[in-house]
Order: C-alpha cells, then sequence, then structure tokens
C-alpha cells in the first residue's frame, strides 16, 4: 500500500464475477468525476459542504470531488486536526505524511476510499489506532482513517459484543464495564481492536479465555473492488481463517467485528520489583509461571533505565483468584528473595484494568519479538541479564521481556486460524526507546546492540515473531510471522486481493 510502484496482475483463480465487479470498481479518475461520486452514493448536502469545509483552496478538483462524496471529513494538510491525526505511534515514522486523510463515517466512505484511490492511482493505508510499529499505517497517499467508527454494542442477552472497525481498547474497556464482562484485549488503551484482533491479539486474558482473534465471530471487510463481505465461519470463511493472525493491512479493510464476550469478577492484580539476584529470582518466577494455572496472566520484564544504577525486575499481572491464592503461589519466590516493592490489590475486574492498563503516548521505540517454547535455560536466563548489563544507553530505556502464554491459547491448532503460534510458553521481546535527544551515533550503537541481543536469543527461542510486534528489520518476515500456514495465505491473498492494492513492505505478496 505504501509502494505505488509495485503492482499486482490479477490471478486465474479469480471467479469471472469478482473480475467484473472489479472492473466496474476500478473507474478512471475522470469517469468518478463524471459520475458526481457523492451523487451516485446518495449523499446529501451537509455531507458535501461538511466534507468540503477542511480542504485548502488550492486542493486538487479530484481533493474535492473525494471530500464531497464522503459522509466523514476530509482533512488535508494544514487542518487542525490534521497533525495529530497523521502521527502514528512510533514517531520515527511521522515524516511520512499522507496528502489527505479520509475520517469515514461509514462503510459507504470506506467504498468511496478505496474507489476514489485506484481511479487517481494514489497509494492507500487503513489506520485504526495508528500503533503499528513499523508505522504501516502511513502513507504518502490517501489514510483510510477508519477511528471515526468506533461504536461498541454490547447485546446483554447474549454477551455479544459488535464494534465499529476504528474502536479502540478504551472503546471496549468502557462498553463492556456496566455489563462486567470482557474480551481478551490489551493493556495500551488507544492501540485499534482492528491492528490488536488481526494480527492476535495478546493479554492478560489469554490463558483463561484464548487470544483477541479466538473470540472473534464475525467481521465485515471492504475489498478493493468494492465489495463488502460478512464473514464467519459460516460466510467466506477462508477470509475469516486468513483475517485471524494475518489481517491487518493484507486482505482489505475491516468495517466491524464481533465478538463472544465473558463475564468478569474479581481479580488480583499484581506488580512486585527486585533490584537483586537477579538470576535465581528469575529462574524462580519462571518455575511458578510455567506451572500456574490458566487463571494467572503475567508479565516479567527486566529493565535498564536512563539515569537508573542496574536493572529492576517486575511482573506485572492479573490472577482470577483470591490475595491468598497469588501469595501461595508466589511463596518460593519469596523464599529466594523478597520484593524491594510490591503491590498486590483484590478488585473488580475493570477497576483492576485501570492498574494494568498503560496509556500507549506516541515514542521512539524498536521492539522485535520471539516466542518461546518449554523454560528458558539458566544459559538463555545469563544472556538476558548480561546484554541488558551491556546496554549502550539512550535517554530512555531497554527492556526484555516475556507474557506468559498456553492455557486456553492452545485449545486451537497452528492450522485452525492464520494466528499459528500455539503449543509456546511464552512471547518475549527486546524493546529500546529513545528520544529525539539522542544522536545518530548513539542510535546505530543501540541499533548494533538490539540486532545482536535478537540475534543471541535465537539460540534459546523459536524462530518465529509476533506479528503484531511488527517488525522491519526481521529476517524471512513471512515465514517468521506465519510458518506453516503462509502458502495457505497468499492462496487467499490471491483469491481476494488479486492486484495487489493492500500492500505495505511486508505485506503478504500474491
Ligand atoms: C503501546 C502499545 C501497546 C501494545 N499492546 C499490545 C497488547 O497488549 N497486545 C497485543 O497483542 N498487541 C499490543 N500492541 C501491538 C498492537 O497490537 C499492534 O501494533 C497493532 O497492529 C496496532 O493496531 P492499531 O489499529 O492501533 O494500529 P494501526 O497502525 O492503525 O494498524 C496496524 C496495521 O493494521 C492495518 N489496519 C488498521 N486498521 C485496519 C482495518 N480496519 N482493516 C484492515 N487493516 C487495518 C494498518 O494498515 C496496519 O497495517 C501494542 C502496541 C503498542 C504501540
Amino acid at each position: 500500500m505504501q509502494d505505488a510502484t509495485r503492482r499486482g496482475t490479477a490471478d486465474n483463480t479469480l471467479h469471472e464475477g469478482s473480475l467484473q465487479e472489479i472492473h466496474r470498481f476500478a473507474l478512471s479518475r475522470r469517469a468518478f468525476l463524471r459520475a458526481g461520486a457523492g451523487a451516485a452514493l446518495g449523499l446529501g448536502l451537509p455531507a458535501w459542504l461538511g466534507g468540503c469545509a477542511s480542504l485548502p483552496e488550492h486542493a486538487s478538483p479530484a481533493w474535492k470531488e473525494l471530500a464531497a462524496s464522503l459522509q466523514g471529513t476530509l482533512l488535508m494538510p494544514g487542518a487542525a486536526a490534521f497533525a495529530k491525526r497523521a502521527a502514528p505511534w512510533a514517531l520515527q515514522y511521522a515524516s511520512t505524511l499522507p496528502q489527505g486523510i479520509a475520517q469515514c463515517a461509514d462503510e459507504a466512505d470506506v467504498r468511496t476510499c478505496l474507489r476514489w484511490a485506484q481511479a487517481n492511482d494514489m497509494p492507500l493505508v487503513a489506520r485504526s489506532g495508528g500503533h503499528s510499529y513499523a508505522g504501516y499505517s502511513t502513507t504518502t497517499g490517501l489514510m483510510i482513517d477508519v477511528s471515526a467508527m468506533h461504536a461498541v454494542d454490547i447485546d446483554p442477552s447474549t454477551g455479544i459484543a459488535t464494534l465499529g472497525g476504528g474502536a479502540r481498547n478504551r472503546n471496549v474497556y468502557a462498553a463492556c464495564r456496566p455489563f462486567s464482562r470482557a474480551v481478551t484485549h490489551g493493556r495500551c488503551k488507544e492501540v485499534g481492536v482492528a491492528g490488536l484482533v488481526l494480527g492476535g491479539g495478546i493479554g492478560f486474558n489469554m490463558r483463561l479465555h484464548g487470544l483477541t482473534c479466538d473470540g472473534l465471530k464475525a467481521t465485515r471487510i471492504v475489498l478493493a473492488d468494492g465489495r463488502a463481505l460478512a464473514c464467519s465461519e459460516r460466510e467466506h470463511d477462508d477470509l475469516f481463517w486468513a483475517c485471524r493472525g494475518a489481517g491487518g493491512g493484507n486482505f482489505g479493510i475491516h468495517t466491524e467485528f464481533t465478538f463472544e464476550t465473558f463475564p468478569v469478577g474479581e481479580y488480583t492484580v499484581f506488580e512486585l520489583t527486585w533490584r537483586d539476584r537477579f538470576a535465581e529470582v528469575f529462574e524462580a518466577l519462571q518455575t511458578m509461571a510455567l506451572s500456574a494455572p490458566d487463571s494467572l496472566g503475567m508479565k516479567l520484564s527486566v529493565k535498564a533505565e536512563a539515569g537508573k544504577p542496574g536493572l529492576a525486575l517486575t511482573i506485572l499481572g492479573q490472577l482470577a483468584d483470591s490475595k491468598d491464592a497469588l501469595m501461595a503461589m508466589l511463596a518460593p519466590v519469596f523464599a529466594v528473595r523478597p520484593p524491594s516493592t510490591s503491590k498486590i490489590d483484590a478488585l473488580p475486574y475493570w477497576d483492576a484494568q485501570e492498574l494494568l492498563s498503560e496509556q500507549g503516548d506516541p515514542e521512539f521505540s524498536h521492539e522485535r519479538s520471539r516466542f518461546v517454547k518449554g523454560a528458558l535455560s539458566t544459559g538463555a536466563i545469563h544472556a538476558i541479564l548480561a546484554n541488558l548489563g551491556a546496554w549502550p544507553g539512550t535517554h530512555v530505556a531497554a527492556t526484555w521481556k516475556f507474557f506468559l502464554m498456553g492455557g486456553r491459547i492452545d485449545a486451537k491448532r497452528p492450522a485452525d486460524m492464520a494466528f499459528v503460534h500455539r503449543g509456546c510458553s511464552m512471547i518475549s521481546s527486546i524493546e529500546l526507546e529513545w528520544t529525539e535527544a539522542d544522536s545518530p551515533e548513539t542510535l546505530t550503537k543501540n541499533e548494533a546492540w538490539l540486532t545482536g541481543f535478537h540475534d543471541a536469543m535465537a539460540h534459546y527461542t523459536t524462530p518465529y515473531c509476533y506479528q503484531n510486534f511488527i517488525d522491519p528489520s526481521q529476517r524471512d518476515y513471512l515465514d517468521a510471522y506465519y510458518g506453516e500456514n503462509l502458502p495457505r495465505l497468499r492462496e487467499v491473498k490471491r483469491r481476494y486481493d488479486p492486484t495487489d492494492v493492500f500492500r505495505y513492505p511486508q505485506s503478504i505478496p500474491v
């Protein structure tokens, strides 16, 4: 999607009907203008006025026509909200600016944008929460921003939640809270559910209830040819299979997600930090975590922070059980070394999430992940501590962490959906953070350190990486993200996006 020059060709496997649809849809720019797209789509006068209001005088007729065709607003450089909406979470990619941001109000707007971009030979990208680690929701063309489509509706009689394609974690929090229900969600309130679920979705509920994508029951997606498809186990099941783990930016633009929610009661939340005896504490925590019941959701991190001496080892998480149950699980760890700080609280689920959640403001960051099977060896733990001890330093921090997996995640098999990483004990990752005050030389040193650390850990982990911690520097990234499911994903890509309209540097090729 970001490279306007990369063009695929229509594939033989495409149904004739679909081809005709594409030809009808891909009008030339002149035909789009002549057709008066806004009128053709049956839009009323207020939308014409509203859409144009934010355009600069010098905007070309094509952009004006697009603005006039949208129910939502088209933002162009100079508009008050443009800079904020254009900025990605990963600030190192913030210099890539779109020519226009279509703030879609509904599915018809998404169709209009897709049609307009293709008619005008304009690169396009979908943007939901903007939290792609690699800035893959930026473009130099048209950003199709679905974030205004963020309504979340829960049916109290069935517990089924229907979300707009642009809902964020915070919208899910707000809608689920009154019903004391939840889905598997992330910790950062600003992350888009679209990116989260389409790449899998990890969270503290995943061991008890499965990944976010495991709870997805149905979705609506607009394809490059303009068709809006309802996908589920019963309809377009091949596309539904692919969207659950490989959907972000690869096949179309999702406008709706339907989830099964589950009831939530009181949880024990915790954050404990150790400042010495790291290797022994790590071993003891790992032993506890790998034998823990599925009710435990936990992240372990070891952090080197600018301006602070030494390292800090922290566990953060929740237990769907009592404080006493947690203390019993932690007793062997406390016997090795009690934590230097500890916070443990028993709270109703959504109050507990306030302690666990992070704001996730934009920053400069590079994260590299690897899935782990079984326990990390003593050698691996020493390698983690030695690499963090040798961190060259930035103005912020470097962190190695793992998120505990297992439990209900393994109720599905690798081939059941595109998310292939089943049977793992943890997702590990190394996160490097810096600021603009860090010099290019410092960054070069830090990137070399990150590569060396990531490569050293390969000895102890699987070669697989988490597609939602998408990493522009990952070698053999398609195998690393999709493993044995890759050939089937390419078939789905050829079937639903044969001309490779949805593409970015690491997208699934046709
Ligand atoms: C601070 C932070 C915290 C995080 N926490 C977690 C976590 O707890 N659990 C976890 O699993 N992951 C987590 N992640 C990773 C996160 O899941 C991914 O970065 C995810 O892709 C972000 O989704 P988004 O919609 O916010 O991003 P975007 O940048 O908007 O989109 C990501 C990708 O999906 C595509 N896309 C966006 N919207 C649509 C759509 N409607 N239809 C089709 N494609 C679309 C984009 O084009 C892009 O390729 C976190 C990331 C950050 C930065």
